[in-house]
């Protein structure tokens, strides 16, 4: 992978020099107190043996073959390049060019301005509101942002039985006919989010999950949900089941698997035939602290 890397040291213009193109590139850096400088291969910042960016503490042998502190273990400190000890030299010189390396958000050419140092803007990318989303439609493969995706999924607002509107804070009724599909989509208006609830049949009875499509940046906020079903079998005494989740989850791409957790489940005497369920859902937006 090519990339460009910025030096965080002050420098005089004149030493700001470019060395190479590259795909990952920050571009009009050149100020007056920052130098940057491209580098034909981030994969040199990685470490040779298991390819995971290397941090703070960095092994050589005497060969000048390096390594991460978990392989240095997993080896027990032998080199496997030319078999001399490994994991007690440290190399200093590659921790300080590390230190030096910044690199931008993966979501930089859709417009965040973030920066990490060298191995930290994946674990950003997860909570980055810039990271993109999957269109939970069936047969679409639209991705983007999460807003992009809410005005994206007008273009679907006209397939039938499957997309309801909603504001946080009040109910709404959703139905689903099992036998023709096993999700909806909710739209929130008033926020921009589209919220996806899901069936999955199972043998004692189906479980329901919703979730919100998007990454967990702090921005979005969190939200709640409270379903309720009412029993198509009258014969059943108490016939109403509610459930409440404290934090609805948020993921960018919908998945077909039978959830292990946080799912409420609707068992099969409550509507025989297990073709059709009503739920009502009211799903809120949690204050901020
Ligand atoms: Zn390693
Ligand atoms: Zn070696
Ligand atoms: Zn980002
Ligand atoms: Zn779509």
């Amino acid at each position: 992978m090519a990339g460009l890397v910025t030096s965080t040291r002050q420098q005089s213009p004149s030493n700001g020099n470019q060395i190479s193109s590259s795909s990952r590139s920050l571009g009009g850096e050149n100020d007056d107190t920052n130098c940057s400088a491209k580098l034909l291969d981030l994969e040199a910042l990685n470490c040779p043996i298991c390819c995971v960016p290397l941090t703070s503490n960095i092994f050589q042998c005497d060969n000048g073959h390096i390594a991460c502190p978990t392989c240095c273990n997993k080896l027990r400190n032998k080199c496997p390049s030319c078999a001399l000890p490994i994991g007690l030299i440290r190399c200093r010189a590659m921790e300080r060019v590390i230190k030096a390396v910044i690199v931008p958000c993966p979501n930089s050419m859709s417009g965040c301005i973030k920066k990490f140092s060298y191995g930290n803007e994946l674990t950003h990318e997860k909570e980055c509101s810039f990271s993109r989303c999957y269109c939970p439609a069936r047969n679409c493969n639209y991705t983007g942002s999460y807003k992009d995706l809410y005005s994206h999924f007008k273009t679907h607002n006209s397939e039938r039985g499957y997309s309801y509107k909603f504001l946080f804070g009040e109910f709404a009724e959703v139905y689903f006919v099992l036998t023709e599909y096993t999700s909806v989509v909710m739209r929130e208006n008033e926020a921009g989010l589209l919220f996806v609830v899901q069936c999955f049949s199972e043998p004692y009875g189906v479980y329901v999950t919703v979730s919100c499509i998007a990454p967990s940046a702090d921005e979005i906020g969190e939200f709640s949900c409270f379903i309720s079903t009412t029993a198509v079998n009258y014969s059943i005494p108490h016939n109403i089941m509610t459930f409440k989740s404290p934090k609805v989850m948020k993921i960018r791409k919908l998945s077909s698997e039978t959830p292990e957790k946080d799912f409420f489940l609707v068992p099969s005497f409550f509507f025989p035939g297990r073709q059709a369920l009503k739920l009502r859902i009211c799903i809120s937006k949690l204050e901020q602290e």
